[in-house]
């Protein structure tokens, strides 16, 4: 697992295309695809470069078990149903 912090890690693994993305929200946490439509780079720039972070982390994991979850996170409604 790891915590991405910075544009170019994201642009990276959104480029690789490979395993998911766990996003901490201010009152719950999902998970996603990283090619998920709803995982945008304008988002994570605003969430986690604009507002530091203060509310919202994006990790990234390469494999994910519902059963072995870090953070309760649920999974996305649009790229893991
Ligand atoms: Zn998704």
């Amino acid at each position: 697992m790891r915590l991405v912090k910075h544009l170019n890690d994201f642009q990276h693994i959104k480029r690789q295309g490979t395993g998911y993305f766990i996003v901490l929200g201010h009152n719950h946490n999902k998970i996603h695809s990283v090619q998920c439509a709803w995982i945008k780079e304008e988002s994570f720039m605003q969430k986690v470069i604009t507002n530091n972070g203060k509310n919202s982390s994006y990790y990234w994991v390469q494999f994910w078990n519902s059963t072995q979850s870090t953070f309760n996170e649920k999974p996305c409604q649009k790229c893991m149903s």
